[in-house]
């Protein structure tokens, strides 16, 4: 049976790390880890992360801003505002929330946000860092990094000779998988919609990565025994023994008939998406240490 990977437990530990090196940052110091997240419009799941990121920065020690704009604000006020974000010596980390709405340029909005305070990791300074290997001074987005942290902790920070196979090619989610394993010296495959027969790719795998938004399609039958299999997608599925209309979370992972298998496994729920936002917390603490020339605490 499987060992389930905590996923909450994780994160709430890097949480309390990143407390303790912020307070020591302020008091060596004197700069207070900053964080300005921008929203745009009135989507309320959008509104929900917001909150929470806000929440979680406060909880850290942080300096934490929120700005919320109108779902009618032009391309150049938003342009504005992150210049204006890029030149404030009080913010470290900028984070602006997708999607924007229709009528504004996401691509020119994420290049425009100053590689340093990049803690997304999407502005193309910090992806070709990843993809070249340059991790030391990259910003990596925070759900990958999150994996890679899960992975560490059943198989080690160096995975030479292990076998990683990673389903889902996305820029945000698969493809930063993919570099960091392979900076970690896994031997790494990444497969999408188009690969001929998955199910014995997914049996090569020592790590198995699922970032699909497919419930459960990774079947017991797919693992190698032993392997550690990390499950980033979220699906909501009706659940109607929960009552008329209801729904519930589930996994790109059967989760049950897996665990069978399995080494290690993350649940849905409680697995990976707690790392995210505890990510996105080190991020900005790292973008903090740098902007005084100190080396960041390796997490
Ligand atoms: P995308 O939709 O951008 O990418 C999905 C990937 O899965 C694509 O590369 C696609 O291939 C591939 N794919 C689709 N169908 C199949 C199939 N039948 N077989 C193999 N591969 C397939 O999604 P994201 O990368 O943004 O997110 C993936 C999942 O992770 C989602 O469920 C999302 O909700 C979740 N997520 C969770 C987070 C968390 O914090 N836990 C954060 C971010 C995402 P192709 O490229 O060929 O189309």
């Amino acid at each position: 049976m499987a060992v389930t990977i905590n996923g909450r437990e994780i994160a709430e530990d890097v949480v309390s790390k990143v407390k303790l090196f912020a307070a020591e940052l302020i008091k060596d110091s004197g700069i207070t880890p900053g964080i300005a997240v921008v929203i745009v419009g009135e989507d309320p799941a959008s509104q929900v992360y917001v909150a929470s990121k806000g929440r979680k920065a406060r909880e850290c020690g942080f300096h934490s801003e929120q700005h919320t704009l109108s779902a009618e604000t032009s391309e150049e006020d938003l342009v504005a505002l992150v210049e204006k974000l890029n030149a404030d010596p009080q913010i470290h980390g900028i984070l602006v929330q997708l999607p924007l709405p229709k009528h504004i340029d996401s691509g020119r909005i994420i290049q425009t946000i100053s590689p340093d305070k990049d803690v997304d990791g999407f502005n193309f300074i910090n992806v070709g860092k990843l993809g070249t290997g340059e991790i030391g001074t990259a910003f990596v987005p925070c759900t990958p990094t999150g994996v890679m942290l899960l992975i560490e902790r059943i198989n080690g920070r160096d995975l030479s000779g292990l076998n990683a196979v990673v389903i889902g090619r996305s820029n945000i989610v698969g493809k930063p998988i993919f570099n960091l394993l392979l900076a970690h010296n896994a031997t790494v495959t990444i497969a999408h919609s188009k690969t001929q027969d998955l199910a014995s790719i997914c049996r090569t795998a020592d790590i198995l990565v699922a970032a699909v938004g497919r419930s459960q399609m990774v079947k017991a039958d797919w693992v190698k025994p032993g392997a550690t299999v990390i499950d980033v997608g979220v699906n909501r599925i009706p659940a109607p023994e929960r009552g008329e209309g209801k729904t519930r979370l589930t996994g790109d992972v059967d989760f049950e008939g897996v665990s069978e298998v399995a080494g290690a496994i993350t649940p849905v729920p409680g697995g990976v998406g707690p790392m995210t936002i505890a990510m996105l917390m080190v991020a900005t603490l790292v973008a903090a240490y740098r902007s005084v020339g100190k080396n960041p605490p390796r997490f």
